[in-house]
């Protein structure tokens, strides 16, 4: 599994860990560069080295993601400086003047994660590029299963290098526990020999429940029958790799599959989302929540318009009216987010939230909280400030009813707000309130 220093980014998979680069180089142009562009476009922090002497005393000092590394400094002009950063188990890149074919062999034992030849002007994009793959390989989790310990560990070693999160099962039985207990993996590596079930027979099982667009399957065998491989792809893995591995043409795999997964995320999130707020649109929205299903009678649902907001336009501009439009968006995704709770943009200057296990009450406070803030809020565009106000509709579920039909009864809740004067909140609790006598 992981060693020491990696443990922390197993702990907290969906959160960004603070990423500290080690850069040691002596050109000045060069090094100031990179720490540059390195600070600008990666998540992480950047301390230089121009000597081996000062490398010794950061990595003494503290731990490091990574390290990028010339091979020939001043006080060590042998590439002794990869000795070093062996010696503290700091996964490496290592640029070179000139590209040696040796060089992957002479130091394979080490953490080196790539060579990269400086060569002008791509030279910069190339390691900015490596380093934002492998800190993105930090928050991917991997599952290996092989029944053989020794290849096992090969290939963890191998994933631990790019920096992945890596999880191991010695047999098919564990892997489908494992994967039962952390929905995080998104790639699984298979042996095709084990004792307890085969490669395809895994497959299959992780298939049942586990798609192909949320998960990738690779299978791997040492086995010489070319068969094993398009049994794997039709059982639904992604890729098959036969062993002994070609490291290079491992690591091309690995990072196909994870770029595939990376853009299937990406397509699904921008097909999903609204473009101006970056909320859940409509079409999302209902698909969460089929209008010809009943919802579950423990949630309930809030339908919220802004007020007058065509003379928000009118007055300010529509451009100015965008702004209003994703400011109220960031509040909402601020006062739901401690909840299970999903707002979305249905259209126009239109909103729903879906509101997760809350009583009628519960339901028609977190409105209320939402409308008072919404008031309170001096919303910022141009140099102005405009404020804004919103009426909500809400409904708790009831029990058979089809939530298009609950959504309908939030929007007349709406509607009733609208025409009893604006910036409030109508639920069934206003109606019964209503209907009781005043006592003022
Ligand atoms: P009410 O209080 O009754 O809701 O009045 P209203 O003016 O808010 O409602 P109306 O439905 O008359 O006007 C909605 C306006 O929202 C009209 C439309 O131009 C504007 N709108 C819809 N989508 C967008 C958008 O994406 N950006 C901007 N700036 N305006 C939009
Ligand atoms: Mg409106
Ligand atoms: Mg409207």
């Amino acid at each position: 599994m992981n060693d020491g220093g990696e443990r922390q980014t197993s702990a907290v998979p969906n959160r960004q860990p603070l990423n500290d680069i080690l850069l040691i180089e002596d050109s000045v142009a060069l090094s100031t560069l990179l720490q540059h562009r390195l600070e600008r476009e990666t998540s992480a922090r950047v301390f230089h080295s121009a000597s081996l002497e000062d490398a010794q005393r950061q990595l003494e000092r503290q731990k490091f993601t990574l390290a990028l590394t010339g091979l020939n400094l001043p006080d060590a002009p042998q590439g002794e400086v990869l000795g070093l950063l062996g010696r503290h188990q700091v996964p490496t890149i290592v640029f070179t003047a000139t590209f040696d074919p040796d060089m992957s062999t002479r130091y394979a034992e080490r953490k080196i994660i790539d060579y990269i030849v400086k060569n002008g002007d791509r030279t910069v994009d190339t390691v900015i590029g490596t380093v934002n793959r492998i800190l993105a390989n930090g928050q991917f989790s991997v599952l290996v299963v092989d029944d053989a310990r020794t290849a096992r560990s090969g290939l963890v070693e191998i994933l631990e290098r790019q920096n992945f999160r890596v999880l191991e099962a010695h047999s098919g039985r564990q892997a489908l526990d494992i994967l039962a207990e952390e929905p995080s993996v998104e790639l699984v590596i298979t042996d095709y020999h084990m004792a307890d079930m085969d490669g395809h027979e895994l497959t299959r099982r992780i298939r049942e429940t586990r798609p192909s667009d949320e998960l990738r399957i690779i299978g791997v065998s040492s086995s010489s029958d070319r068969r094993l491989s398009a049994n794997f792809l039709k059982a639904g893995a992604s890729d098959f790799i036969y062993r002994p591995f070609v490291p290079e043409e491992l690591q091309c795999r690995i990072d196909n599959t994870v770029e595939t997964l990376t853009q299937i995320k990406r397509l699904r999130y921008l097909a999903e989302r609204d473009y101006l707020t970056g909320l859940a649109n409509r079409r999302y929205f209902f698909e969460r929540f089929p209008p010809q299903k009943p919802a579950p009678p423990t949630d309930a649902v809030a339908i919220l318009d802004i007020d007058h907001f065509k003379s928000i336009n009118d007055t300010h501009g529509h451009e100015a009216g965008d702004h209003v439009l994703q400011a109220l968006a960031a509040i909402l995704i601020e006062m739901t987010a401690e909840g299970r709770h999903l707002p979305a943009r249905l259209g126009g200057e239109e909103f729903a939230i879906y509101i997760k296990d809350c009583n009628a009450f519960q339901a028609h406070s977190l409105c209320e909280r939402i409308r008072l803030h919404v008031e309170k809020t001096a919303i910022p565009v141009n140099g102005k400030t405009i404020a804004i106000t919103i009426s909500i509709g809400v409904v708790e579920m009831e029990e058979g009813e089809t939530f298009g039909n609950q959504l309908n009864a939030a929007d007349q809740l709406l509607y009733m707000a609208k025409m009893n004067g604006r910036n409030r909140v109508y639920s069934n609790l206003t109606l019964q309130e209503a209907l009781l006598p005043q006592d003022n």
